[in-house]
């Protein structure tokens, strides 16, 4: 159903290399990951629900996602998210392979995102140093002004709008305290 309903706006597919822009356009709360349930207006095509919405945002490996923040009083555009690309498919593996749940420090949900925690548009790479796994809330929550996140070696350190520092490191995928029993 999303790769149909981002074909029909864009007339492209998700499988071809392609440059396409896919403009995503939803209240405040929705776009800080609050789950309100309001529909998010797909631009060409027309009303979706917020969770069509992050699986088109979770499964578009060639396509270029932008979200608009719009005013909930006059609907005029407030924020226009920067472009990001996305990290090719080994990169990305490697990532949710090493991060295995959000990376956003207290938060365990599943990875929905591969996030550039340097911003692309920034100059940040797509590379596994520059990449990490965030869930939805998280990763919408990154971009709100007032939140700053930036990566240390393979820590990423989060500072909030309030000024806390939390870090966040990668999980050991091998249990430390079990002995690892070789099959014979
Ligand atoms: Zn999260």
């Amino acid at each position: 159903m999303t790769q149909t309903l981002v074909e029909r706006v864009t007339g492209q597919q998700f499988a071809e290399d392609t440059n396409v822009e896919v403009h995503l356009v939803m209240d405040a709360e929705t776009f800080t990951g609050q789950d309100t349930g309001e529909p998010v207006d797909l631009t060409g095509y027309g009303p979706i629900s917020p969770s069509v919405a992050d699986d088109i945002i979770a499964g578009a490996p060639n396509a270029w996602i932008r979200r608009l923040l719009v005013d909930p009083v006059d609907g005029t555009l407030i924020v226009r998210e920067p472009r990001r690309r996305h990290f090719d498919t080994t990169t990305a593996s490697h990532i949710r392979a090493r991060d295995q749940r959000c990376r956003q420090p207290g938060c365990d949900l599943k990875i929905r995102h591969h996030d550039h925690i340097h911003a692309h548009i920034d100059g940040g790479e797509s590379t596994v140093a520059n990449g990490q796994g965030l869930c939805t809330r998280s990763h919408t929550l990154k971009h709100v002004p007032g939140w700053t996140v930036t990566a240390q070696g393979r820590d990423t350190i989060w500072q909030t709008p309030t000024g806390h520092t939390y870090i966040s490191k990668p999980p050991p995928l091998l249990p430390k305290d079990q002995p690892h029993h070789l099959r014979q």
